[in-house]
C-alpha cells in the first residue's frame, strides 16, 4: 500500500494543534492536525435498540493532533476500542477522517512511500501464492526494478529479515506465525517505504517470538533510517521501540511525552493507572493494580473528561469541563485538570506508581 497523493487542504482548527511539540519544520516527517472520525450509526433499527439518546454517529477519533520526527517511532498506546488503530488508517490513507490533516513533509518528493504491518500478517500474505511472489508484487507493480532485478532484491529482503533465500518459494502455511512475521515485514519493505506503519505487529505472537520481531524492527529502522508509527496496547512493547509515546483513551490523547519522561514520571492517571497494571518479574499478581471499571462506550461518552469515572481523582470540574492538553516543564503534554491545578503532585503520582511496580 503506497501513498503518494499530495497533502489535503486543511480544515483543522487552532485547538487541534495542542498535541504537537515544538519540532522544527524541516524534522517533521509527519503532522496530523486536528483528526476526527466520526462513523455514523446504522438505520432506525439499531438506533432502536441502542435507545434514543445515543448518539447519531460514533465518535472514534475526537481532535487528535500527533507530529512525528523523521528517522523517530511514535508510540500510541491505549486500550482497545480507545482509537488507535482508526487513527493508523487514517495516516496510512486506508481511511479518510471526518475533519482535520494528515501532512508528509515529503508526499511530494518521488521516493516517498508509506508501508504498513499488520498484526495478523494473513492480512498481507495471500495463502495461495509463494511468498516471493507476494513479496515481489510491490516492486514488480511499482516498477522499483528491472525485471532481471526482482528476484535478487526479493532474496535480498529475505535475508535482511532473518530468512532464507530458498524460503521464496514455499507458502505462507509453512512458516511458523514469527516467521509470517518476517515474511510481511519483507513484503513491506519492497516497496521502499520512508514511512512504516505498525499495528500491534506482535501481539498475535509467543513472547519470545514478540522479541525477535520487535529487535528486528529497530535494527531495520535504524538501517533504512524509517520513521514509524507504532501502535500496541502493551506499555512494555511501547517502552522496547519508542522515542514519543501518545496515550489515548476515548479517541482522545490524553498524555503524549518523551518515552522515558512519560515511563519515569507518567502523569495523567489513566497513565498511571496502565504503568501500575503493567506486569513485572518481581510483582505477584495479586499486587499489580489492574484499572477499574469499564472504558465509557463511545456512543454515549461521559461529559467533561471522559474518564472521570474510572478516575481516583475526579472532582467536580472533571465533570462538566473537558481538559485539553497541557505543556508541563518536563516536555510532556496532559490533558488533566488535576494536574493542571496541581491538586495531585506529579512527584506523589510517581512514587505511587513505583509502589505498584
Ligand atoms: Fe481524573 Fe479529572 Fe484528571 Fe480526568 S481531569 S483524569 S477525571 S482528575
Amino acid at each position: 500500500m503506497t501513498r503518494t497523493a499530495p497533502p489535503t487542504p486543511i480544515r483543522g482548527t487552532a485547538a487541534g494543534l495542542t498535541a504537537l511539540s515544538a519540532h522544527t519544520a524541516d524534522e517533521t516527517c509527519l503532522e496530523a492536525r486536528d483528526i476526527t472520525r466520526r462513523f455514523p450509526l446504522g438505520g432506525g433499527l439499531l438506533r432502536g435498540m441502542l435507545g434514543g439518546s445515543v448518539a447519531r454517529s460514533i465518535q472514534a477519533v475526537d481532535g487528535v493532533s500527533v507530529r512525528i520526527r523523521r528517522g523517530e517511532t511514535f508510540s500510541l498506546v491505549g486500550e482497545s476500542g480507545c482509537g488507535k488503530s482508526t487513527l493508523a488508517r487514517i495516516v496510512a490513507g486506508l481511511d479518510a477522517p471526518s475533519s482535520g490533516t494528515i501532512r508528509f513533509a515529503d508526499a511530494r518528493l518521488p521516493g516517498h512511500r508509506i508501508q504498513m504491518i499488520f498484526q495478523d500478517p494473513y492480512a498481507s500474505l495471500n495463502p495461495r501464492y509463494r511468498v516471493g511472489t507476494t513479496i515481489a508484487e510491490p516492486i514488480r507493480f511499482q516498477k522499483l526494478l528491472p525485471a532481471k532485478a526482482v528476484v535478487p532484491r526479493v532474496h535480498e529482503l529475505l535475508r535482511q529479515v532473518g530468512l532464507a533465500p530458498a524460503d521464496a518459494a514455499k507458502f505462507p502455511h509453512e512458516f511458523s506465525g514469527g516467521q509470517r512475521q518476517r515474511v510481511s515485514i519483507a513484503r513491506a519493505l519492497a516497496g521502499n517505504p520512508t514511512f512504516l506503519i505498525c499495528d500491534e505487529p506482535t501481539s498475535a505472537l509467543d513472547v519470545s517470538v514478540q522479541a525477535q520481531i520487535l529487535n528486528l524492527l529497530r535494527r531495520l529502522q535504524h538501517e533504512l533510517g524509517l520513521t514509524c508509527l507504532f501502535i500496541s496496547h502493551n506499555l512494555a512493547v511501547i517502552n522496547y521501540v519508542s522515542h514519543d509515546v501518545g496515550v489515548m483513551y476515548l479517541g482522545r490523547l490524553v498524555e503524549v511525552a518523551p518515552t522515558r519522561v512519560l515511563f519515569d514520571a507518567p502523569k495523567h492517571p489513566y497513565t498511571q493507572l496502565l504503568l501500575a497494571a503493567l506486569p513485572r518479574l518481581e510483582t505477584r499478581a495479586r499486587e499489580r493494580a489492574p484499572i477499574s471499571g469499564e472504558i465509557a462506550s463511545p456512543l454515549d461518552p461521559p461529559s467533561g473528561c471522559a474518564f472521570h469515572p474510572r478516575c481516583p481523582h475526579a472532582y467536580a470540574r472533571c465533570r462538566e469541563e473537558r481538559p485539553e492538553l497541557h505543556d508541563e516543564p518536563d516536555g510532556s503534554r496532559v490533558a488533566c485538570h488535576a494536574i493542571a491545578e496541581r491538586r495531585i503532585p506529579v512527584s506523589i503520582v510517581s512514587a505511587r506508581v513505583a509502589a505498584h511496580a
